[in-house]
């Protein structure tokens, strides 16, 4: 069925919250909302930060998400489900389940380093991590994360490999981390070749963009794009919330969401 803005697709977002507002659940709303699609939001952990870096990670308690995933699923239809940064490895068990019971697309940014620099996932949540990645539509691991993701891997293609042989349907390798004036993203699926996408690099650093581009991909999938026009789409969106980013602390600028 298309969406119309009275029954708008619909994105269950678990996410943790960011006061500064460029990531977490700020980027799932504002994302989904630009781009015609509904947020309905759950908590995955709340966080003290600013613009710069991430000082602390405070995990909400697992059956609290659980309660309210129960809550909203016995009262709305979901269209796609967007996971960002995860509190601990007990929450994934939780996570499962609601995958398992709603069988739309998922999108899964493995939120594991602050652009800042700080880590944000133990060795247990990251092991534990690996449940969820069979039960992707996509992830979207940056390339940092990628290589954290599969530490045996020499090259990114290789981590890309490494995760469709753990399970993944498709990977979206981002790049905004890596050098050079392009920013590649490579989009790696079974049995394709991997497509690359070029993008001109955006002077500054961000803070959300991750986020911004995962949430993006949700909110399209959530109303029934295929993956390769979702990938595209929410590319180009990505780019010009980046483009039009503003500096609203001392550190790196966050993202400008608008339709
Ligand atoms: N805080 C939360 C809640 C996040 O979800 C993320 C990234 O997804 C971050 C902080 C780090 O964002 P960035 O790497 O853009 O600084």
């Amino acid at each position: 069925m298309l969406p119309s803005s009275n029954d708008p697709s619909r994105v269950l977002c678990l996410s943790g919250h960011d006061p500064v507002g460029g990531a977490g659940i700020h980027a799932d709303i504002e994302s989904c909302a630009a781009l015609g699609a509904h947020a309905f939001t759950v908590i995955t952990a709340n966080t003290v930060q600013d613009s710069r870096n991430v000082q602390r990670v405070t995990p909400v308690a697992p059956l609290l998400i659980a309660a309210q995933v129960d809550a909203l699923l016995a009262d709305c239809r979901i269209d796609a489900i967007k996971i960002g940064l995860l509190g601990d490895a007990a929450q994934v068990a939780v996570l499962v389940e609601v995958i398992r019971r709603n069988p739309v697309p998922v999108v899964l940014d493995p939120v594991l380093r602050a652009g800042g620099g700080r880590a944000l996932v133990g060795a247990q949540l990251l092991l534990a991590m690996e449940a969820l990645l069979p039960l992707t539509t996509v992830i979207t691991p940056n390339a940092a994360e990628a290589r954290v993701l599969a530490p045996q891997a020499r090259t990114l293609d290789e981590c890309a490999a490494a995760l469709l042989a753990q399970g993944c349907r498709n990977v979206l390798v981002t790049g905004g981390d890596e050098p050079g004036d392009e920013v590649v993203n490579t989009w790696h699926s079974a049995g394709d070749a991997p497509h690359a996408y070029r993008w001109p690099r955006i002077e500054g650093g961000f803070h959300g963009a991750g986020c911004t581009l995962a949430s993006a991909i949700a909110a399209l999938l959530a109303q029934g794009h295929p993956l390769a026009t979702a990938l595209e789409r929410a590319q180009q969106w990505t780019h010009r919330s980046l483009r039009d980013a503003r500096a609203l602390g001392q550190g790196r600028k966050i993202p400008l969401r608008r339709a």
